[in-house]
């Protein structure tokens, strides 16, 4: 008579609550189901640019297409994929397809900035990732020097020796760590003197109003001290004004990412881009 919901909640059933609860269980369903099919993901990627507005990097943003033709943001099955067991395989499937991506770049072009892929907190700690990474960069041909993986905060709270354990093997093989949308978790200062961290991404809502709020202002150029006091980079994401790019960047900000410079872009979008730079650094 009682179902189980969520995590270890008991709720009394009522009719009006299974609708709902097939719609849960159908995006479930069609997410676990297009995990094994494969064909309705696909990336996108999002430069990231220097002081000299020169593309250093891209961020890997996955898509999802679902059954109906309808186009689902990540913030919708992300965290649905977190709550099931799905975020590893979905995941395992991401870097696969950036992995492919970069493998083919890499044949045309000898520049190629490093792509940043996301990683959720539960697959970090998951015992399968640093075999899965060996066997997936062998199989396509991978560098650790050719790809980023960000993390946000959230995680060092669940097992922070775990993740000075796995960030430490993943620096071994020379994959770069960013901390994604810092100062809205809660990391201790003293997370970050502990891990082996390179960059961090300072949040889109300090960024937001970093022209026009003094609060917001303060709080982006302590983020970038206290990198630059560790030893670390930073990289302002959601910068989409002039303005902002200005304060950021007279401030000490290393690397910008927003619509100011660029939405995520297709492959092929990112396939002319690197056609310039790579004419560029010949020339
Ligand atoms: P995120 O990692 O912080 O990614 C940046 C998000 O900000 C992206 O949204 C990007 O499109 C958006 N963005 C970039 N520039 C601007 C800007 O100037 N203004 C505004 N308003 N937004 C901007 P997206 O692609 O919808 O992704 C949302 C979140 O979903 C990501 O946040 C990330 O947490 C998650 N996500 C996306 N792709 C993946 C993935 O492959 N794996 C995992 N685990 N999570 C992913
Ligand atoms: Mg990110
Ligand atoms: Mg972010
Ligand atoms: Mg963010």
């Amino acid at each position: 008579y009682a179902k189980k919901a969520g995590r270890d909640n008991y709720k009394l059933f009522e009719p009006y609550m299974a609708e709902q609860e097939s719609e849960q269980f159908d995006s479930e369903q069609t997410l676990s189901q297009a995990i094994a099919e494969k064909s309705a993901f696909s990336m996108l990627y999002q430069p990231r640019v220097d002081a000299n507005k020169e593309i250093v990097g891209f961020e890997a943003l996955v898509r999802f297409t679902n059954p109906s033709g309808l186009f689902v943001p990540p913030s919708q099955f992300i965290p649905l994929a977190e709550e099931s067991n799905l975020i590893v395989p979905l995941e395992e499937l991401i870097f696969e397809l950036v992995f492919a991506q970069i493998a083919q770049w890499k044949k045309t072009f000898a520049v190629l900035p490093r792509v940043s892929i996301n990683l959720s907190g539960k697959h970090l700690l998951s015992d399968g990732l640093l075999p899965f990474l060996k066997t997936a960069m062998q199989r396509y041909g991978i560098r650790g020097e050719w790809f980023e993986i960000e993390v946000t905060e959230g995680v060092f709270l669940a097992d922070i020796e775990t993740c000075i354990d796995v960030m430490q093997k993943l620096h071994s093989l020379n994959i770069a760590i960013s901390i994604d949308d810092f100062g809205t978790g809660y990391s201790s200062l003293n997370y970050l003197k502990t891990l082996p961290v390179d960059i961090l991404k300072i949040d889109r809502s300090f960024v937001n109003e970093c022209a026009v709020k003094e609060e917001d202002a303060k709080i982006c150029s302590t983020i970038i001290t206290l990198a630059e006091s560790l030893g670390l980079s930073t990289v302002a994401e959601g910068v989409e004004t002039a303005e902002q790019f200005e304060f950021l960047l007279s401030n000490g900000c290393s690397e910008f990412q927003g619509y100011h410079f660029f939405r995520p872009l297709s492959a092929d979008k990112v396939t002319q881009h690197l056609g310039q730079l790579n004419e560029l650094s010949v020339s």
